[in-house]
């Protein structure tokens, strides 16, 4: 039985042409500094990103931390979201690798108020940690997926520049929210001094992520890299689909977002069934299932009989994530099966 898999973005498989440039990849050993097609990818992500340089990783997981072990010292503290990537789904890496506390800010849609930002910035005062990094997650993931206004993260910057504080962007989706915003992903990577975005998700890359910020930033995260065991060396057999990833991938996002848009439509119909049609504004839909009378793992169990899977787990909400290869008629399926459940 094939499955439509709602799961997540990272469900993705390499395209044909991703297949076909991994197997002709021209590669050398990365840790040398010698692979031609990592080389090139990082060159063009740098590109893409506005920035001087950047460093594939092999994970978002990894990058983000790599990031945050650039920006700080152990015993310093940094602002973020309270459900951000980093927070919740990182392990607990932040303590047991960069040895950081956070200050976790209650955001709206995701996006933290810049005021809230700066009132938690730390005093200088021999008693408190000193505020060293702001972490941003644009899209948002735990949100629905959206994005920050253009506003908010431009006002983000000004107070961490007033303060001389670095601003982290986990823009594991950043291309998603470049398609929303409809801007190239620099416009967006400006506000931030370094951004982690990844080529596994809805760009289909079979693995990896990037990291790019000044070429003084990324040299140092190349030793933290190092350090945490992702210095790889023939990288180029991947690098090779990352290229195609950001040279065609980047530019099919709207059909994901018309796609979750369809979804959410189609299950708010639903009696039982409730979802916040603001935060639908990329690939991810977020919905209150708790109408229906039953919990996220068990509406997930019987929409599995249906042949369709998602992640439940989230208490009374469920997510469905759109990417390639999801269709306009598995959206069709995927409502008539929620209907049938709800009844
Ligand atoms: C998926 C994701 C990551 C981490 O990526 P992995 O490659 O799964 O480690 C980081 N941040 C956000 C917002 C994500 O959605």
């Amino acid at each position: 039985m094939e499955f439509i898999d709602l799961r997540s973005d990272t469900v993705t498989m390499p395209t044909r042409e991703m297949r076909e440039a991994m197997y002709k990849a021209e590669v050398g050993d990365d840790v040398y500094g010698e692979d031609p097609t990592i080389n090139k990818l990082e060159e063009m992500a740098a590109d893409m990103m506005g920035k001087e340089a950047a460093m594939f990783v092999t994970s978002g997981t990894q990058g983000n931390q790599v990031c945050v072990m650039t920006h700080t010292r152990p015993g310093e503290e940094i602002i973020l979201e309270e459900k951000c990537h980093i927070i919740t789904y990182e392990v607990g890496g932040l303590g047991y690798l960069s040895g950081v506390q956070a200050r976790l800010i209650k955001g709206k849609h995701g996006a933290m108020n810049p005021e809230d930002i700066e009132a938690a910035i730390r005093e200088d005062d021999i008693h408190q940690p000193s505020t060293s990094l702001i972490c941003v997650e644009n899209t948002h993931n735990r949100a629905g997926g959206t994005v920050i206004p253009m506003d908010v993260l431009q006002k983000t910057h000004e107070v961490a520049q007033r303060h001389g504080i670095p601003v982290h962007m986990d823009g594991a989706r950043i291309f998603n929210a470049a398609t929303y915003l409809n801007v190239p992903a620099k416009e967006i990577a400006k506000y931030a001094d370094s951004v982690m975005f990844c080529l596994s998700k809805g760009l289909c890359a079979p693995v990896g992520s990037i990291v790019a910020g000044s070429k003084e930033f990324i040299s140092r995260a190349r030793k933290f890299r190092k350090m945490m065991g992702g210095g790889l060396r023939q990288a180029g057999f991947l690098a090779a689909a990352g290229i195609v990833a950001l040279q065609k991938m980047t530019k099919r996002l709207q059909e994901d977002h018309d796609n979750a848009r369809l979804l959410a439509e189609g299950l708010n119909t639903i009696p039982g069934i409730k979802i916040d049609m603001d935060t639908v504004q990329t690939n991810i839909v977020i919905c209150d299932i708790g109408g229906i009378g039953i919990d996220g793992n068990e509406f997930a169990r019987r929409l599995h009989g249906y042949g369709i899977k998602i992640n439940g787990g989230y208490g009374a909400s469920v997510r469905f994530v759109t990417h390639y290869g999801i269709e306009k008629q598995d959206v069709e399926k995927t409502i008539e099966a929620v209907e049938l459940i709800a009844k």
